[in-house]
């Protein structure tokens, strides 16, 4: 099939050949025509597959009649609500593009930056808003931003949305919004949070699944190694020196673990720079920039931080931590071996974490391919090692809410 079968009009068409798109990804193939048919739409998809393109073509296909409104007769016809604010940009970023041939203006609002540049762009008119939930709402409060004219709702990456605390505020999303809106709801998982969710918000939708969540790349060669906790950092370093090459994603699963190794990796004279919850927007902005240009080829990211974000060229994924949420794996090394090319991932297990691959494994139907030849292998005999908390359960563990419920809470990640 080609884009041109999905009748998108010519400008649209002419700038989706420029970024180099030759046909459309399947995700693409079936849920462009049901967004044009007006439909409500639940996709199952990943970062990866093309899924960005899924809703931003037709919504621009769809507002493409109504593009000549004067600036300040604009109003906000499509509205994306994206749980990071590192998303939130880069699906901006893919609207400017594919819209370079049209006269639709796209925005994006988030939270960790100042409001007032925001506001100013917005008073001047935009057809579509691409936002993060605690920024927007702040945004309607002050009367800056009316969503009276929304015609198509996306909710992008709803599981993670939903992991963050942001139910409530996506719930007040939708009711701000009018009743005849369209709800297109992309989701890289489907739990039952999300399910329950959709049928509250979405109205008879259709489903589109390009992916089942336990799919990884064929091209991905997944590695373990076995190997202490305490000498985790000595086998990154030496893998960094002998046999990891080119631009690597290192995840950790705390923003002290990630900062840590960020800091050892600069003493020992590597291009590094990280992102977590506790860094600022620019500084994560910042970071990400440097790794895209290849001012440095290593990014240290904790999972939320890292969820979502597109990057091209990515050779290999370090499991420096292994994430004790199995979908969280395939989440990770997914970001490796994109279209077409080959990556390999590295996982590091130590004595506690053994339970993780199990399920790893599992989840993937897979046995990775163990590496013992490595100077920090791990006495196979040796027991896990078991940390007492003072507490039962962690007070931070229910993750990030909206900007404004935050109220300075340390979080982990
Ligand atoms: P996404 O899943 O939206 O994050 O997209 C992943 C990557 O695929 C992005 O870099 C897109 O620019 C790229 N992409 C999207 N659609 C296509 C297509 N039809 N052909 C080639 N690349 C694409």
């Amino acid at each position: 099939m080609s884009f041109k079968d999905l009748k998108l009009n010519r400008p649209i068409l002419r700038a989706v050949a420029e970024a180099g798109y030759d046909n459309p990804t399947l995700v693409q193939e079936k849920t462009i025509p049901l967004v044009l048919n007006k439909k409500d739409v639940i996709v199952s998809a990943q970062t990866g597959t093309g899924k960005t393109a899924a809703f931003a073509l037709p919504i621009l296909q769809l507002l493409f009649d109504r593009q000549d409104a004067s600036k300040k007769g604009k109003t906000i016809k499509a509205l994306i609500v994206s749980p990071t604010r590192e998303l939130a940009i880069q699906i901006e970023e893919n609207f400017t593009t594919y819209s370079t041939y049209t006269n639709l203006r796209t925005t994006v609002v988030y939270g960790g930056t100042s409001i007032e540049p925001q506001k100013d762009t917005l008073k001047k008119g935009v057809d579509i808003l691409i936002a993060t939930p605690g920024r927007l709402l702040d945004l309607h409060k002050q009367d800056i931003v009316n969503l009276d004219y929304v015609e198509t709702l996306v909710l992008d990456e709803a599981d993670l949305m939903l992991d963050m605390g942001f139910i409530d505020d996506v719930k007040k999303i939708e009711r701000l919004c009018t009743r005849e809106k369209q709800v297109l709801l992309f989701s890289a998982t489907i739990p039952y949070k999300v399910e329950q969710l959709a049928q509250t918000i979405l109205n008879t939708p259709e489903r589109v699944q390009v992916a089942t969540n336990s799919s990884t790349s064929k091209n991905v060669n997944q590695l373990l190694y076995y190997v202490p906790k305490k000498n985790k950092i000595e086998l990154c370093l030496h893998l960094l020196r002998n046999t990891i090459k080119g631009n690597i994603i290192i995840f950790r699963r705390t923003k002290f673990g990630v900062e840590k190794l960020e800091k050892t990796l600069l003493n020992n004279n590597y291009k590094a720079d990280s992102i977590h919850g506790d860094k600022s927007q620019t500084a994560r902005q910042d970071a990400l920039t440097k790794f895209k240009k290849g001012t440095i080829n290593i990014l240290i990211a904790t999972d939320v931080a890292a969820r979502g974000i597109d990057i091209d060229s990515l050779d290999a994924v370090v499991n420096f931590d292994l994430p004790s949420i199995p979908e969280t794996y395939v989440h990770r090394i997914g970001r490796t071996a994109r279209a077409g090319k080959n990556g390999i991932a590295y996982s590091f297990c130590s004595a506690d974490e053994k339970n993780y691959i199990q399920t790893i494994q599992q989840l993937i139907q897979l046995q990775l391919d163990i590496i013992d030849e490595h100077p920090y292998p791990l006495d196979p005999k040796a027991k896990p090692i078991v940390h007492k908390s003072k507490k039962t359960g962690s007070k931070h563990k229910k993750g990030r809410k909206s900007e404004a419920s935050k109220k300075k809470k340390k979080r982990w990640y």
